[in-house]
């Protein structure tokens, strides 16, 4: 028997194709009467859409959204919130988007309603990254957990491929850290294995057709449950070291996840056996798990190499020192030895397998 604390997160979600037509219903249900839809500029018709659908329950529209949530982005919408007597809001695009959103509801408690257009995940997280003077500090509260998520897979299509794979590779990462998590239970395992397979079916084919919509249907589903597992686990190296890397070298942030996948499960894979048959099953079996990983983002011309995305070669010592200074919770111990290795590999794009990081 392995004893567990499994904690359910209140919310609704809606799935499926043309499931945007039931906005005004949800916002409706929420009890709202004048809602602001938020967007970034480069989703501003998605926004407008929106708002059109809504009617007399749209408010005001603030299409400022931007990366890494900057309080005063947020607080000149919330001027917006205020003068014009809002009562909830509308987020439609990605996670910087969802994260206005939710830095909004941690200041008003107002209900929101968001739209993914990204396989992010944060629509499904009580976490809320905010960013000021240039640091971004990190929190986690239920006032920021979204009432209701509509996922329409046909908001995805314009998702450029490249991007998606990449974006795809980042919700993995949420479920293979969920598997190993120090909080690991039996339901989020079961929707991280089943979110791995659908990511798994699903990238590489809208890598190659970005309009098959059976395959960005299965790359959105999987997203939601790889969401669903990072707003319910504690995170371990692979997060760790992508916070450190995009904070230290303002790396984007999903290729970052998405390069430091691999080489952080074949890091940990000797000492996470069931995790690893779990990723095995949902990779369609046999080994070689992170090298298929890395395949993904290999075959879809998505970056694999740390250099190729900004990071300096002389950033290898100083994220090993800002790492091995901040020590925190991870299946296998963190070996500096190793984890430079692992370093160097990310930032040349070496392929990882099973024998690349062996004690
Ligand atoms: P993003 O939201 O920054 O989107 C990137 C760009 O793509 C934007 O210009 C956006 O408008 C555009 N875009 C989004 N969907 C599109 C579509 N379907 N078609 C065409 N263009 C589209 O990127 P992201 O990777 O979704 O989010 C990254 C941010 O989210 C980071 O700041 C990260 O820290 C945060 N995040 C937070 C959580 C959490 O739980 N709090 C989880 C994951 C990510």
């Amino acid at each position: 028997m392995i004893p567990f604390t499994y904690e359910g997160l209140p919310a609704r979600v809606i799935f499926g194709s043309g499931t945007l037509d039931q906005v005004g219903s949800e916002v409706e249900r929420l009890g709202c009467k004048r809602v602001m839809v938020i967007s970034t500029p480069q989703q501003a018709a998605e926004a407008e859409r929106i708002a059109k659908q809504l009617g007399a329950a749209h408010g005001v529209t603030y299409t400022g959204a931007v990366m890494h949530t900057p309080v005063d982005v947020t607080e000149h919408a919330m001027t917006l919130v205020r003068d014009e007597k809002i009562d909830g809001t509308v987020a439609i695009g990605g996670g910087s988007t969802i994260g206005l959103g939710k830095a909004i509801a941690l200041r008003t408690d107002l209900p929101q309603l968001v739209i993914p257009t990204t396989y992010a995940g944060s629509e499904m997280t009580p976490i809320l990254g905010q960013t000021e003077n240039g640091q971004k500090t990190t929190q986690r509260t239920h006032k920021v957990l979204p009432e209701t998520v509509i996922y329409d897979v046909d908001l995805t299509l314009t998702l450029p491929a490249r991007m998606s794979v990449v974006s795809g590779l980042n919700a993995m990462a949420h479920a293979v850290e969920a598997l190993y998590a120090t909080n690991a239970n039996p339901v989020i395992s079961m929707m991280a294995e089943s979110g791995i397979a659908a990511l798994y079916r699903g990238l590489p084919k809208l890598s190659a057709a970005p309009d098959d919509l059976e395959a960005r249907s299965d790359a959105l589903y999987g997203a939601w449950l790889c969401a669903v597992c990072l707003g319910a686990s504690n995170v371990a190296l692979h997060h760790k070291l992508c916070h450190v890397l995009g904070g230290s070298f303002d790396l984007p942030h999903a290729e970052t996840h998405a390069i430091i996948l691999p080489h952080a499960l074949a890091y940990n894979a000797p000492v996470t056996r069931d995790a690893v048959d779990a990723i095995k099953r949902a990779l369609g079996g046999g080994g070689g798990i992170a090298g298929k990983l890395y395949d993904i983002a290999l075959n879809a011309g998505a970056p694999v190499a740390l250099r190729d995305i900004g990071m300096p070669k002389d950033g290898i010592d100083r994220a090993l020192e800002v790492v091995m200074a901040n020590p925190y919770a991870n299946p296998r111990p963190i070996d500096p030895a190793v984890i430079r290795r692992l370093l160097v590999n990310a930032w040349e794009g070496v392929r990882p397998d099973h024998s690349t990081y062996a004690a």
